[in-house]
């Protein structure tokens, strides 16, 4: 029904969260109306994309072996706060009120039994808490039933280092999402953090 081209790309689309058929169909034939300029820029985006890797002690997005945060020493550089994924640091740093470190784990342990605790950065983040001497680590995994468990085992592993162990504080709403947050309340939330 289209040509190859045409179905290739509504294939890469469609396989995207969120994106239906239907919708991958409309976001193919918007680009092939573009002009010839813009889809070079998007092509080189989307390519460019290859070079982009993750921080080796953060596990942050980054162009180089560390990302920009690492780099910054005007960083507080003995809080850690830790998330999900790299898109909550975009919604943390948009606060502009914390001023610390960050480790992401690369997802939650799963309450279905099914655990994902093998391939989190849970090693590395207690290898960091030691080695950089961190003496406050603020459990920032979103306020769901995964996230709370997450938190759980992690203050289970990190109470014999005794540093202050903080979670969010109220505000950001029950099976909410750190990444959708608004700016006020995920203020409101890391200035109230409490102590685990
Ligand atoms: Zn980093």
């Amino acid at each position: 029904m289209y040509p190859k081209v045409f179905k290739d790309l509504i294939e890469h689309f469609a396989s995207l969260p969120s994106v239906g058929p239907k919708m991958a169909e409309r976001l193919v034939l918007f680009l092939f109306k573009k002009d010839r300029e813009k889809l070079d820029d998007f092509s080189q985006s989307l390519l460019a994309l290859k070079n982009l890797t993750v921080c080796q002690k953060c596990f942050n997005i980054s162009e180089n072996t560390h990302c920009h945060i690492c780099h910054d020493k005007q960083r507080i550089q003995n809080i850690i706060c830790v998330v999900e994924d790299p898109l909550d640091i975009i919604s943390i740093e948009r606060t502009g009120i914390y001023r610390g470190l960050y480790h992401v784990l690369g997802g939650t342990m799963q309450s279905s039994g099914k655990s994902e605790k093998n391939e989190l950065k849970i090693p590395q983040l207690l290898t960091r808490v030691i080695n950089e001497k961190i003496e406050e680590v603020i459990l920032a995994t979103n306020p769901t039933t995964e996230g709370d468990l997450t938190a759980l085992y992690l203050k289970r592993k990190l109470q014999p280092t005794q540093i202050k162990i903080t979670r969010l504080g109220r505000g950001m709403s029950t099976g909410g999402d750190i990444e959708y947050a608004d700016e006020t309340t995920l203020s409101s939330a890391l200035s109230n953090r409490k102590e685990l």
